[in-house]
């Protein structure tokens, strides 16, 4: 089958590979649609400590049941399935304990190639994290399970409630699918900020109250304009910088909350107010991954509608394209791209 290879950071190709056969519990999946990803691009541009090259890549997808492996009867072929490309143990210190996002075998017995015709989805994601795809949704909307788990994820460790003023800094494709989120939870107002006009236009579309063009206004004074000086409730960064990870803190109220979602090069470092962090009780909270039951809630959220997520998907381009879509990636050209194989 064809595949979309990572060679090394920066050179990617579509080679011939074998195609995978589904073992015991084990599923096959035909891909349908595959989405271009922030990690993704991240990986090509600089490579990625968990992505030893060459390798597979593409970790968003959906399809349609080509083989199933002995026992697995949640699926049969010709089934639509939406998945995930991870799932916990179950057994380990974290997973013992409700944080099956830090299961310690989680990142290694994920699987990556949903860049290729083909994919293979081992038993503990047939039973925990691959789901049934709906008529009512494309295999393209579909695809938007697994970043939608992670935001879903993320946003699950606060309590957060429609008053809130919530300000999301960083309008990529994770920003964006925050914003549309929060939307969907009910929030009345959330404050995106970002570059790149195609992309705070989205945003528009996906509901944001009010977007603010980095490149062309003073963003601290505008989030604070917006929240009448006293700071948002919650600030989400989404840029993976440090530097904006810093700037949150002067964007929350007293007694905030600060999600920091945005991965930052390795070994990088932040610096916080400590006065501000101890006397207006600031939250400060890293989140990674996603849990089994934020995936469900993600599915939900999906397959019933109260969430739209085609405004994220730019373009599609075949498979052969691939290479195309990253360089329109590395451009800023685009959200993201729904690459059929
Ligand atoms: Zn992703
Ligand atoms: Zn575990």
């Amino acid at each position: 089958m064809l595949a979309g290879v990572l060679i090394s950071p920066g050179h990617l190709g579509i080679q011939e590979v074998e195609r995978p056969e589904a073992g015991p519990g084990e599923v096959v999946l035909k891909v349908e649609a595959a989405l271009t990803c922030g990690t993704d691009l991240k990986a090509f541009r600089r490579g990625h400590p968990k992505m030893p090259m060459p390798t597979l890549f593409g970790h968003e997808f959906s399809g349609t049941v080509e083989e199933v492996g002995s026992g697995v009867d949640r699926f049969k072929v010709g089934d639509q399935v939406m998945s995930v490309h991870s799932a916990p143990c179950n057994n380990c210190f974290y997973c013992l304990r409700g944080q099956q996002n830090l299961c310690e075998t989680v990142m290694d017995t994920k699987v990556l190639g949903a860049y290729a015709e083909y994919i293979k989805l081992p038993r503990h994601i047939v039973e925990q994290n691959a789901f049934i795809k709906p008529r009512n949704i494309s295999f393209q909307e579909a695809a938007m399970l697994e970043p939608l788990a992670c935001v879903v994820y993320g946003l699950e460790q606060f309590r957060i409630s429609s008053d809130d003023t919530v300000a999301v800094l960083g309008a990529g494709p994770i920003g964006l699918l925050q914003v549309a989120t929060l939307k969907a939870y009910g929030v009345k107002k959330v404050i995106l900020a970002g570059r790149h006009r195609v992309r705070l236009d989205a945003g528009l579309s996906l509901g944001a109250d009010t977007v603010i063009d980095v490149d062309r206004s003073d963003l601290l004074k505008e989030a604070l304009a917006e929240t009448v000086s006293r700071g948002a409730d919650l600030v989400i960064e989404s840029t993976g910088r440090p530097d904006v990870w810093e700037s949150t803190l002067s964007m929350v109220r007293k007694g905030g909350n600060i999600l920091l979602f945005g991965g930052c090069p390795e070994g990088s470092r932040a610096c916080f107010d400590t006065t501000r962090l101890h006397y207006d009780e600031i939250t400060l909270k890293g989140v990674f991954h996603f849990t089994p039951s934020a995936v469900k809630k993600a599915y939900g959220m999906l397959t019933s509608g109260k969430i739209d997520v085609k405004p994220l998907i730019t373009a599609e381009l075949p498979l052969s394209e691939l290479p195309k879509a990253f360089e329109l990636l590395m451009a800023g050209e685009g959200i993201k791209y729904a690459i059929i194989p």
